[in-house]
């Protein structure tokens, strides 16, 4: 048998919930409990750059001030002035800007009436987004003051952290220059500010300076005939916005000794518009010089008395024997001659396998023609060279160098000797790259990040308006990711994520980018896509590849996702326009019913509104009696009848019809609606049984769907047993239906919630079992009594083998908790044969009876209909 790990999961991973926000967060401050009803039904449809709105709600000024002093992520807070509870509005705008020095939370400010606008120099020193008249906020307008918020908020935050990157990078910079014996310093254009590293001190043999110090004092450590030009090159990085320039100066320690060194300055822009900081690295050379130096002479006094020859050279090869840097010597033609330590150490090749071949052979392609031609020509004219050469190892890896070659003359001034002295750039590359591949890549994907896919964005717009073309882009939603990283673990649930990007790569062909936005969402760009056609057949071929279970660690985990598209230029002319379209289109392709992909339609933006009018409509209908419950049979598989029903609700709307009921119970839940219209449900059922059981229908369990909303109302218990005594209803003949979903969140609440329920008498099951991952030391806690197997399952029961293994196991777990199964959507006989062989307990479904009208669930019974077979 395959066991669906699903139902296997133990406690032995605990979820730690390390979730990174996952909405923003809107502060409501006002007395009036009503506002803040209304400013959350405006807000709820609202999503901005991929997430949804958290409205927290306060009453009071004390509130505003405890809240804002507590969360540090809230985004915009939108405050009532005038309150009869307390402080004045102001009051707390001035507690947040001064004494909390919250600079970034964006502040509208609602009056009651005109002239409650606060003064102009208040909003400036105060830094308040907008205030509006209460009246004046209709939910169009609060919709846009919020989203106008939002990216004020947003943006000051992204520069927040582009400063913190550029902070960071500086940092990781200076880290690798200190591995590698640079010294360095960091000057701040604007407040003349100089820090040193401890290698810069050592290099210029400087006690560590008072913290005040200023530009001078590096300065005053270059030799004086040296010091203008390097004065000239670090202020002239200000002031031309040059980004990197280097010279080779003189540093004269306080001792007087000289020490050559190789000075690097570059340009950072600063925290603040406007300011930049220039930091210089600095390479002490002076034993790279010294060598040369030295060869120099040895060459200069070849005729010179021999001793002194002998003496040079020891000195010579002393300092070449240590030099951290590769030496080469050649000849006139370029053989090599002798290689030091360091070259063999740097290069893996042994001095024996290059002496006497061209230094050439060492330069990897990388080498062009062109720098060689002007190698030579600097050669030629100033017998010296410098520069960057990629340089090949012996293991054929490519590695940049510095390398400096110097043209040693006989006497007669013909060439005697080149020697190359070089050293290794590869860390401080490496190191340079990584930090540029972190600032824009996952860390843990490896994908491009949400920055970079914004860039890259751009980039195809403005390629496609050139040629003409269309940039396609899919937004990828996993579905219900949160609970199997929540019930699973965050470990597994970063693997499945690297897994979920290994397969999506495969889509991704030259010139098109994946990218993890966020949490469990991707998104593509694609280029080569010439219609609307093409790109929902693309969309669903990346849905299907996520089809096939992952397996990781022994678990079979099935996954879905829902894809939000948009087309460049159909559906928008800006990157930001499609990236919201891609959004708004996947948050549809979510709330109607995930696993789906939608397409991006101008009329998305009435949503909300469209919200609003189902919910007015809908209050309406529970008053004016538009809504009716249908009964669905419940048939025992061993004697063939009824033992039961559920009640469905149904909404007969004058106008519109019938409304399903998976189009209005999302907003009756998003709205609150759901607790009236539940209670009513609730109450109806019961009353409908009591009916029943009067006519001598006395043994049929009426089971009804408890929403997430209600199962958490505090007094849900006291409203059951109100209803049950009101009825005269038999507690055992209801069945509370309550979502597999709803039992995995908040377990210990759950357990006291339920086990209160079951105190009355009445029965609980477990709806659409198996899609939530539910583990079976947890049933086992919880005091229910029936399961009910997801549709889904039953549905490809016959084609799937996999849905057939899911069935036997959940059938099989049951037996063992000792409860009783429903098989939910049973259509066609054979679904029926494999149930009942399986040894499922009850089945509900369209082979037997739709959901139908209390009178014709009558007539049912009535005629005391069996199921067919048995
Ligand atoms: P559910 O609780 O899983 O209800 C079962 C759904 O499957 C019902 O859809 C039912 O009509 C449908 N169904 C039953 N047998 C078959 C079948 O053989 N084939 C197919 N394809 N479908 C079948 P319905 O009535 O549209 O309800 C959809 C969902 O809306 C329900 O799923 C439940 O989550 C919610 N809902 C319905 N009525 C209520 C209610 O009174 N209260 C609450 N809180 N939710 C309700
Ligand atoms: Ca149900
Ligand atoms: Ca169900």
């Amino acid at each position: 048998m395959i066991v669906d790990d699903r139902l296997f999961v133990e406690e032995r991973l605990p979820a730690v919930a390390v979730a990174p926000p996952l909405a923003w967060q809107v502060l409501v401050i006002d007395d009036e409990p009503d506002v803040h009803q209304l400013t959350r039904m405006v807000l709820r449809g609202l999503r901005f750059d991929g997430l949804g709105i958290e409205v927290i709600s306060g009453y009071t000024g004390k509130d505003a001030c405890a809240i804002m002093a507590q969360t540090t992520g809230i985004a915009v807070l939108l405050l009532d002035v005038v309150m009869e509870t307390d402080q004045a509005g102001l009051e707390v705008v001035r507690y947040i800007r001064e004494e909390l020095k919250n600079g970034f939370v964006r502040i509208i400010l609602r009056t009651g009436q005109a002239g409650q606008a606060p003064e102009p120099e208040v909003i400036s020193q105060y830094d308040i987004n907008d205030y509006r008249e209460k009246t004046e906020l209709t939910s169009q307008k609060l919709i846009t003051a919020v989203t106008t918020a939002l990216r004020a908020y947003r943006d000051l935050r992204t520069i927040e952290n582009l400063a913190l990157n550029l902070k960071k990078e500086r940092e990781s910079l200076k880290r690798a220059q200190a591995v590698a014996h640079f010294g360095n310093w960091e000057w701040e254009c604007n407040t003349n500010r100089i820090v040193f590293s401890d290698e810069m001190l050592a290099i210029g043999g400087l006690d560590r300076p008072s913290s005040s110090s200023e530009l001078s004092i590096f300065l005053n450590c270059i030799h004086p005939e040296d010091r203008v030009r390097v004065g000239h090159v670090v202020s002239g990085m200000t002031v031309l916005g040059g980004e990197r320039s280097d010279l080779e100066c003189r540093i004269v320690r306080p001792n007087g000794e000289v020490r050559m060194v190789h000075l690097v300055c570059e340009n950072h822009p600063g925290d603040a518009p406007g300011t930049c900081y220039v930091l210089g690295t600095v390479h002490d050379i002076t034993s790279t010089r010294e060598v040369e130096d030295r060869l120099k002479i040895v060459t200069s006094v070849f005729g010179g008395a021999m001793e002194e020859v002998h003496e040079h050279m020891r000195i010579a090869t002393k300092v070449l024997e240590n030099a951290i840097e590769g030496v080469v010597v050649t000849d006139a033609k370029g053989i090599i001659q002798s290689v030091n330590p360091a070259f063999v150490r740097i290069t893996g090749h042994e001095a024996v396998e290059v002496i006497g071949n061209p230094l050439r052979s060492l330069h990897g392609t990388h080498t062009d023609q062109d720098l060689r031609d002007s190698l030579w020509k600097s050669l030629m004219e100033d017998g010296v060279w410098r520069g960057e050469v990629w340089n090949r190892k012996k293991n054929g890896e490519a590695y940049p160098q510095w390398e400096t070659i110097i043209v040693i003359r006989d006497r007669a001034g013909q060439v005697a000797n080149f020697i190359s002295i070089f050293h290794d750039l590869t860390e401080i590359r490496a190191s340079q790259k990584e930090l540029h591949f972190k600032t824009y890549h996952d860390t843990l994907t490896g994908l491009p990040n949400r920055d970079l896919f914004v860039d890259r964005l751009n980039q195809a717009v403005v390629n496609a308006q050139r040629n003409n073309g269309k940039v396609l882009v899919i937004f990828l939603g996993l579905d219900y990711f949160k609970k199997i990283n929540n019930s699973l673990g965050h470990k597994l649930g970063d693997q499945l994520l690297k897994d979920v990007s290994t397969r999506l790569r495969t889509f991704i062909r030259e010139g098109d980018t994946l990218s993890r936005l966020a949490g469990d969402s991707f998104g593509f760009i694609m280029r080569e896509i010439h219609n609307t056609k093409d790109a929902v057949f693309v969309a669903q071929k990346i849905g299907n590849a996520l089809a096939e279970p992952f397996i990781i660690d022994e678990h079979k985990l099935f996954l879905t996702a829902s894809t939000g598209i948009t087309l460049f230029p159909d559906d928008g002319q800006e990157g930001s326009t499609l990236i919201n379209n891609a959004d708004m289109a996947l948050n549809r392709a979510k709330v109607t019913g995930r696993d789906t992909c939608t397409f991006y339609k101008a009329t998305m933006g009435e949503q909300a509104n469209q919200r609003l009018k189902m919910e007015k409509n809908m209050r309406q209908g529970l008053e004016r009696g538009e809504f009716v419950l249908f009964y669905q049979p419940k048939v025992s598989l061993v004697t063939g009848r009824v033992v039961g029903m559920e009640a469905l609700v149904r909404w007969r709307q004058p106008d519109a019809g019938m409304v399903s009921p998976g189009e209005f119970i999302p907003v009756a839940e998003e709205t609150g609606l759901i607790l009236p219209l539940g209670e009513w449900i609730l109450r109806t059922a019961c009353q409908q049984n009591r009916i029943w059981r009067d006519a001598g229908f006395d043994r049929l369990r009426m089971a009804v769907n408890l929403s997430v909303r209600q199962f958490r109302q505090r007094d849900l218990f006291d409203r059951v047993r109100l209803i049950l005594q009101e009825t005269g209803l038999p507690p055992p003949l209801l069945e509370l239906e309550i979502t597999e979903s709803m039992v995995m969140d908040n377990v210990e609440s759950v357990i006291v919630t339920l086990t209160r329920l079951r105190s009355l008498g009445l029965f609980i099951a477990v709806d659409d079992f198996g899609t939530g991952y539910s583990s079976l030391s947890y049933l086992k806690r919880f005091p229910i009594h029936t399961l009910k197997i997801d549709q889904s399952f039953v549905r490809d029961l016959t084609l799937d083998s996999d849905d057939a293994a899911i069935i036997n196991a959940i059938i099989a777990m049951a037996k063992s908790l000792k409860l009783n199964v429903v098989a939910e959507g049973v259509e066609t006989e054979e679904q029926l044969n494999f149930l009942r062989l399986e040894g499922c307990d009850e089945m509900q479904g369209y082979f037997f009876g739709k959901p139908m009208s209390a009178e014709e669930f009558t007539d049912l019974l009535k005629s005391g209909r069996r199921l067919k077979d048995s």
